[in-house]
């Protein structure tokens, strides 16, 4: 059904779309960010995409966002693509967690094994392991394979960057410092810096949907089992203690940013993005989760169905 988008028209999606908003009051904006926390609380934007290119969308899909935690799958990716499962997984875990996203009781509770590549020890980790001299070297690399392959066109949000360093996140660090004396990272600095810049690297909604068509069908059949793996990862870890919860009522591969962005892949279909900035407790776009539940739902997009 999710393959014949054709077959749901503007119309349609407007009246699901109308249902989800209703909910944007219930979220709230992150204050760690001082950009993020100026956001417009009622920006929206939606856009489906099928791998043989239908697309459909709704609202201001040309804003460009941040992608924050949704770049966290595509570094899993692009290491996995780059090192194969053994070197990355000898670095990070694949256990969900029930802490939040960005929990140093998590870490600390794992002597200092980031137990999943989608909360930010296990991404600060794997920040560790981009090529590259220097964190702008090691982002810029990433950013254009990514370019390349996902016929997007991101870039580093300097702004963004300016305001997540002006508030230094002491959480960030005290991870960084933990991953550093347990031996899973070199040089904290770096790390973080590189971290925080691919953290900010932004696009518009549709050019996450580009982007999030790399994990469906990738450009060489040979990382297809990675996209795999990145996918479980997604269900298991994604949205955080919320997971398992969602992994139910959506029913896809899901992750979610403190900027408001949630994407969901439908393996060998297409993808699902949406982009609302309040955010529920957990740190996931309200609006965003809702509406993933909705089109799922309706369009039997749910892997479970
Ligand atoms: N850069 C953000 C942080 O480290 C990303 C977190 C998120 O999107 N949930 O807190």
């Amino acid at each position: 059904m999710f393959n014949n988008l054709s077959n749901i028209n503007q119309q349609q999606l407007k009246v699901w779309v109308e249902e989800a908003l209703a909910q944007t009051k219930s979220g709230n904006l992150p204050t760690y960010i001082p950009l993020l926390a100026e956001a417009n609380p009622n920006s929206f934007a939606v856009v489906l995409r099928s791998l043989d290119n239908h697309i459909l969308s709704l609202g201001d899909v040309e804003t460009k966002v941040p992608l924050m935690s949704v770049i966290k799958p595509f570094l899993l990716f692009y290491l996995l693509s780059k090192f194969g499962n053994e070197f990355v997984f000898n670095i990070v875990g694949k256990e969900p967690s029930e802490k939040p996203f960005n929990s140093l009781e998590q870490l600390e509770a794992d002597g200092g094994w980031p137990i999943n590549p989608m909360i930010n020890s296990g991404a600060i980790a794997l920040s560790s392991l981009l090529p590259g001299n220097t964190a702008t070297e090691r982002c810029k690399n990433f950013c254009s394979w990514f370019n390349n392959y996902g016929i997007c066109k991101l870039f580093l949000d300097e702004n963004m960057l300016a305001s997540v360093r002006s508030l230094p996140n002491q959480n960030n660090r005290a991870i960084a410092q933990k991953l550093l004396e347990s031996g899973y990272i070199k040089d904290a600095e770096i790390t973080l810096d590189t971290y925080n810049q691919i953290c900010c690297l932004s696009g518009s909604i549709f050019d996450v949907a580009n982007l999030g068509i790399l994990l469906v069908k990738p450009p060489n059949s040979e990382w297809k089992k990675y996209c795999l793996t990145v996918q479980e990862l997604m269900t298991t870890c994604g949205l955080y203690e919320a997971s398992s919860r969602y992994a139910l009522e959506i029913g896809i591969p899901t992750k979610s940013s403190v900027s408001g962005i949630v994407l969901g892949v439908v393996p060998t279909v297409g993808v699902i993005v949406c982009y609302s900035p309040p955010l529920d407790r957990q740190g996931n776009s309200v609006v965003g989760l809702f509406l993933l539940e909705v089109i799922s739902r309706n369009l039997d997009s749910s892997v479970f169905c």
